[in-house]
C-alpha cells in the first residue's frame, strides 16, 4: 500500500500531506491531543484568574509535556539522526521515535508526579495503555514491510486513542473543550446519567476509529483487521465491564454509608464558633452537633492527626517523635478498617506532615497529598520534572474536591473521604488574596507585611511558621487578623463542598465529621504564640462537628468534654461497625444521639516530639522526654520538663493564673493520675523510623510550613 519513495521525510507542504494522508488517524488523534492540551492549558490560565476549573491538578501539566515534550525530543533525535547519519530517515522510522520519546515522557511524568501520591489511578491507567499498545509500536521498528509498517502505526494509534477516549473524562479533553463544559454543565448533580452520556459522545470516536481501519488495511493487511478490532473492541469495553462490576458489588453494599472526615489545619474553636466568623461552616453546623468541648490529644500536626486516625495516645503510635517518625505501621487505623469492610478510602490533603513518608496513607487506596496544591503554571518542562512548583490554595482543594464527589456520586460503594486543607496554618503568608476578606473584618491589608526573615510572602521555599515565635510584638496584632481572614477566605471555599454535602441524596447516607488538628496562639505574654512545643488551650480545644441527617440531632451543643480520640470510635459506631478493643477513646454515639451522659473520664494530651525554650527555639525531645497535660471537669494540669501547671479553666480559660501551689491536695491527685497515664502508655513503643533522608520537596513542604 505505501510505496518506497512515500516513506522518506521530504521537505515541503506536499511531503507533509502525503505523510498525513498516510497515517490519517494518528495526526487527526495528534490534532485533537493539541486541541484537548490548549483547553487544559486555557483551563490552568482560567483557574490562575479565580474563574472555576475542571482540570485543576496534574492533568493539564501531563498533557502539556506529553505534547510539547514528547514532540520537541523526537525533532530533536530525528534531526540529530539527519544531521550524523548518511542514510534517510524513513517516515515510519521517524514517526516511531516520536512516539517512543513521547511515551517515555509521559512514563517519566506520570512517575515524577505519582511520587505526589496523586495519580495512581492514572498511572494504573497509563500502564494499560502501555500493555495494549507496546505491540503495535514495536511492528514498525521491527518489520521490513511497508504494509506492517503502516498497520502497525496506524494500529498504534488506534488503540492508543480508543484507550484513552474509555477514560471517560478524558474523551471530553480530547474532543473539544466546548463539550467538556457542556455535558459538565448538564450533568452537573445528574452524575448517574454520566457513563451513558460519555458512550454516547464516544460514538463519532468510535465511528472514526473503524473508518480509519477500513481505509488503511482496505487494500492489504485484512488479517490484521481483526486484530484492530478485537483491540478498539477490549478498550471500548473496559471502562463499562469496570462500572458493571463496581455496579454490582455496590448492591451488596448499597446500604453502608458514606464517612467524609474533615481537618482544618489550625483552625480554633472560638473561631469556628464565634458568630460571622465562619457563616457558611456555622450555617451547615446548625444541621448537626456541636462537640464544644472538644481536646486534641497533640498540638501539632503530625501526632494530632496520627491519633484522630488510631484512637491511640502519641506515646503510642509513635508520630511526632523527634527524627521524623511516623506512624507506626503496626497502629491499626480507621481507613484501614473502612478498607476492611469495602469502603473506597481517598484522601486529599495539604502534604507536609500528611504524607506517606510519615504513614499517614496507612489504609488509604489514594492519599493526595497535593489536595490543595496546583502546579504553578509557568510550564518550565525542566523544572516540572525536576522540581515542580507548587501553590497551595483552597479554591484548588474545593474544585478538586467537588470534581470528586460529582464523579463518585454516580457510585453506589461507601467511601471514606479525608480532607485536610492548610489554608488556615498558612496564614501568616499574607497572601493578596486575603486582602478582601481582612476588609470585610475592617482591617486594612498590608502588602509589605513579611515575618523577619522570610525572603517573599508567597515563595513556598521560604520557611514559615517559626517565624512567628520570633515576630516583633507589634506584628502579632496583624497576625491575628491575617488569622481571621484566612478563616474567612477558606469558609467561603468551603462553602461549595458543604452544599455538596448538604444535598439530601448524599446527607442522608452520609456522616460528616469536621474538626481540627489543633489550634493557634497569639498571646506573646506568657509564651503562646503559633503551636507545638506546648499544650495549653489555644491550641488543644478545637472545634468538632458531626452531621448525619436523620441520625444525628440537628442544632445541639453539648459541652461535655470529649476527646478527638473519641473520633474513631464514634465513626464506626455510627456507621454500624464493630470497633477493635484496644482503642482508647469512646463512642459519642450515646452522648450525641439519645443525649446519654459518659461516666467523669480524663482527658489527656501529649507532647513527644520537642519544647519551645525560653528564647523561642524548638528543642527536639529526648526519647524519654515528654509533655502531658490533663483536663478533668473544668481543671487542667501539665507538667512540663521544667515544672508543673495547674489552671481552673472555668474561671481562667486563658490558662494565666497557675495555682499550683495554692492547691497542693488537687496538683498532687492530678501529679498521681498524670503518673499513672505515663506509667500505662510508656513513651515510646513503637517508634516506626527514622527513615531514609526527606525527599527535596517534602522537605520543601515541610519548610513552607515553618518546621524545618
Ligand atoms: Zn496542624
Amino acid at each position: 500500500m505505501w510505496q518506497k519513495e512515500d516513506l522518506t521525510v521530504r521537505p515541503g507542504m506536499t511531503g507533509l500531506w502525503r505523510i498525513v494522508r498516510r497515517a490519517p488517524l494518528l495526526y487527526a488523534g495528534l490534532a485533537g491531543m493539541i486541541a484537548g492540551g490548549s483547553a487544559a492549558f486555557v483551563e490552568g490560565i482560567r483557574i490562575e484568574h479565580g474563574a472555576v476549573g475542571l482540570y485543576p491538578d496534574e492533568m493539564q501539566a501531563i498533557l502539556f509535556l506529553d505534547l510539547f515534550w514528547g514532540a520537541g525530543l523526537g525533532i530533536l533525535i530525528a534531526v540529530l539522526w539527519s544531521a550524523f547519519c548518511k542514510k534517510p530517515l524513513s517516515f515510519p522510522r521517524f514517526t516511531c521515535i516520536f512516539i517512543w520519546a513521547w511515551m517515555l515522557t509521559h512514563a517519566a511524568v506520570y512517575v515524577r508526579l505519582s511520587s505526589y501520591g496523586g495519580p495512581d489511578l492514572l498511572w494504573g491507567r497509563f500502564l494499560l495503555l502501555i500493555m495494549l499498545t507496546l505491540p503495535l509500536s514495536i511492528l514498525p521498528l521491527v518489520s521490513r514491510s511497508c504494509q506492517m509498517w503502516s498497520v502497525g502505526l496506524d494500529g498504534w494509534a488506534v488503540a492508543w486513542f480508543s484507550a484513552w477516549l474509555c477514560a471517560a473524562e478524558l474523551l471530553l479533553v480530547s474532543v473539544g473543550y466546548p463539550l467538556l463544559v457542556l455535558s459538565t454543565g448538564v450533568l452537573d448533580g445528574k452524575a448517574r446519567w454520566s457513563g451513558p452520556a460519555y458512550a454516547v459522545a464516544a460514538l463519532p470516536c468510535l465511528f472514526l476509529v473503524f473508518w480509519s481501519v477500513l481505509k488503511t488495511a482496505g487494500r492489504g493487511g485484512r488479517g490484521l483487521l481483526g486484530l484492530f478490532v478485537a483491540v478498539v473492541a477490549l478498550c471500548f469495553c473496559i471502562e463499562p465491564a469496570a462500572r458493571g462490576i463496581r455496579y454490582l458489588a455496590a448492591r451488596r453494599s448499597a446500604e453502608a454509608p458514606n464517612l467524609i472526615l474533615i481537618s482544618i489545619d489550625s483552625l480554633r474553636a472560638d473561631r469556628a464558633y464565634c458568630h460571622g466568623k465562619m457563616p457558611a461552616l456555622q450555617r451547615y453546623a446548625s444541621g448537626g452537633s456541636l462537640l464544644t468541648a472538644a481536646n486534641s490529644q497533640a498540638s501539632w500536626t503530625l501526632p494530632s492527626h496520627a491519633s484522630l486516625f488510631s484512637s491511640r495516645y502519641p506515646a503510642e503510635h509513635g508520630a511526632g517523635r523527634p527524627q521524623g517518625s511516623g506512624l507506626s505501621p503496626e497502629v491499626l487505623t480507621l481507613a484501614e478498617i473502612l478498607a476492611q469492610h469495602s469502603y473506597e478510602t481517598v484522601a486529599f490533603t495539604g502534604g507536609g506532615w500528611l504524607s506517606p513518608y510519615f504513614g499517614m496513607d496507612q489504609g488509604f487506596a489514594v492519599f493526595d497529598t497535593h489536595g490543595e496544591m496546583l502546579l504553578r503554571p509557568d510550564y518550565n518542562p525542566l523544572s516540572m520534572l525536576l522540581f515542580p512548583n507548587f501553590e497551595r490554595r483552597a479554591d484548588y482543594w474545593r474544585i478538586k474536591v467537588e470534581n470528586w464527589l460529582k464523579r463518585r456520586f454516580a457510585q453506589r460503594t461507601p467511601f471514606f473521604l479525608f480532607l485536610h486543607t492548610y489554608q488556615v496554618h498558612d496564614y501568616f503568608k499574607n497572601a493578596p488574596y486575603l486582602a478582601a476578606h481582612l476588609k470585610r473584618a475592617g482591617a486594612r491589608y498590608d502588602p509589605h507585611f513579611l515575618l523577619p526573615q522570610l525572603s517573599t510572602n508567597s515563595d513556598e521555599n521560604a520557611r514559615g511558621g517559626d517565624h512567628i515565635l520570633v515576630a516583633p510584638p507589634n506584628q502579632i496584632a496583624y497576625l491575628e487578623t491575617l488569622y481571621d481572614a484566612a478563616a474567612s477566605y477558606l469558609d467561603s471555599e468551603l462553602e461549595g463542598i458543604l452544599k455538596r454535602l448538604s444535598h439530601e441524596d448524599l446527607s442522608r447516607k452520609t456522616l460528616v465529621i469536621l474538626t481540627s488538628d489543633h489550634g493557634e496562639g497569639f498571646k506573646l505574654e506568657p509564651r503562646r504564640l503559633h503551636h507545638g512545643g506546648r499544650l495549653h488551650q489555644d491550641l488543644l480545644h478545637v472545634p468538632m462537628l458531626i452531621r448525619f441527617d436523620g441520625v444525628v440531632p440537628a442544632g445541639q451543643k453539648i459541652s461535655t468534654p470529649v476527646a478527638s480520640l473519641d473520633l474513631m470510635p464514634t465513626a464506626l459506631d455510627l456507621l454500624g461497625i464493630p470497633s477493635p478493643p484496644d482503642m482508647r477513646g469512646v463512642s459519642l454515639k450515646d452522648l450525641i444521639v439519645v443525649g446519654g451522659q459518659p461516666a467523669q473520664r480524663l482527658i489527656f494530651a501529649e507532647e513527644v516530639g520537642y519544647e519551645i525554650t525560653a528564647d523561642y527555639s524548638r528543642r527536639e525531645l529526648a526519647a524519654n522526654e515528654r509533655q502531658t497535660a490533663l483536663i478533668a471537669d473544668g481543671i487542667k494540669f501539665i507538667r512540663n520538663l521544667e515544672g508543673e501547671e495547674l489552671y481552673d479553666l472555668k474561671v481562667d480559660p486563658d490558662e494565666v493564673q497557675n495555682q499550683l501551689s495554692s492547691k497542693p491536695s488537687l496538683a498532687s491527685r492530678l501529679r498521681a493520675a498524670t503518673q499513672e497515664f505515663q506509667d500505662r502508655y510508656p513513651c515510646c513503643l513503637t517508634p516506626a523510623g527514622p527513615k531514609e533522608g526527606l525527599s527535596p520537596d517534602l522537605q520543601r513542604q515541610l519548610q513552607s510550613l515553618g518546621y524545618l
